[in-house]
């Protein structure tokens, strides 16, 4: 009798914790042609469901990529415009006339609810004074007000304080938070401009990481922990699904990042399930969902 009693509840235990993941929003998913290879858009679908992700973000390369994910689950998946078409994409669109055309086509269309991902990359991208194109999208942003995306790497917070001072009107998603900077220097941005929400995908074991969220054991560094404290309305998460880990512009290999979100979002819960309940669910959830998608009937529960 003891013996299937154990058995009983040891299922009972497997039952519950497929269940007991919490929902989570993930504001920062690729997908490219790389994926495409091996992961189709129904699998893709299949597996935001296996890992209870009830939305996603989807930045396509190219972008109408995105849209085919989005045909099959057209509540779920948010599709931001990004102007990525081929390689070297991610530092010619700062200096393509172009872009800004392209976009503003993209948005009219009203299949895209953003702009990005865009990288500002130290010793690639111009000057604040000079990204002329990145100020286009900034105002497209806010015609059309939709999120625009930027991911800066740089070792100071200057850019981004430019960026988001010249558009408080603009909703501004810094994906990655810094990237490479200082818990300090993410609170100088997140105090003087309201307009924008910090991104955490990727903050993870395998990227960036010489600038870490949490210790080995997984547990959240104190100044970070103190951080997402203070500004429990102002932070998001996401798997940012590139894999192996360096393929950031390759086009001759397969990415299976899809097939890793079971790897980025046991991370983020983990850390996520270190902040008090409420905090966990609006920065693994409502956050994303406020910001993205904020007329659907998407539910955090
Ligand atoms: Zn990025």
């Amino acid at each position: 009798m003891l013996k299937r009693c154990g058995i009983a509840v040891c299922l009972l235990c497997v039952s519950f914790s497929l269940h007991a993941q919490a929902p989570v929003a993930d504001m920062h998913l690729h997908y490219k042609w790389t994926q495409q290879d091996v992961t189709s858009p129904a699998e893709a679908i299949a597996l935001l469901d296996q890992h209870n992700i009830v939305m996603g973000v989807v930045i396509g390369t190219p972008a109408q990529l995105a849209l085919q994910l989005q045909a099959l689950a057209p509540a779920r998946i948010v599709p931001i415009f990004s102007p990525y078409r081929e390689g070297g994409d991610w530092y010619r669109w700062a200096y393509e006339d172009a872009t800004v055309t392209r976009a503003r086509a993209a948005l009219s269309s009203g299949q895209y609810r953003g702009i990005g991902e865009l990288h500002v990359i130290g010793g690639f991208a111009p000057a604040f004074d000079k990204a002329i194109v990145l100020k286009q999208l900034l105002a497209l942003g806010n015609e059309f007000d939709v999120p625009v995306m930027i991911h800066t790497e740089f070792s100071r917070p200057d850019f981004m304080l430019s960026v988001c001072e010249a558009f408080p009107d603009t909703r501004i998603v810094w994906a990655h938070s810094g990237a490479l900077l200082e818990p300090a220097d993410v609170d100088s941005v997140l105090s003087r401009c309201g307009n924008v929400s910090g991104g955490l995908g990727a903050r993870d074991p395998w990227r960036f990481v010489n600038n870490p969220l949490t210790d080995e054991a997984g547990m959240l560094l104190p100044a970070w922990k103190a951080l997402l404290l203070k500004y429990p309305g102002r932070f998001m998460t996401g798997s940012d699904p590139v894999w192996p880990v360096d393929q950031l512009d390759r086009w001759d290999e397969a990415d299976s990042g899809w097939q890793e979100l079971g790897r980025f979002w046991s991370f983020h819960r983990r850390w996520l399930a270190q902040l008090p309940p409420a905090v966990a669910r609006k920065i693994g959830c409502e956050n994303a969902v406020v910001l993205f998608a904020p007329s659907s009937s998407l539910s955090c529960d």
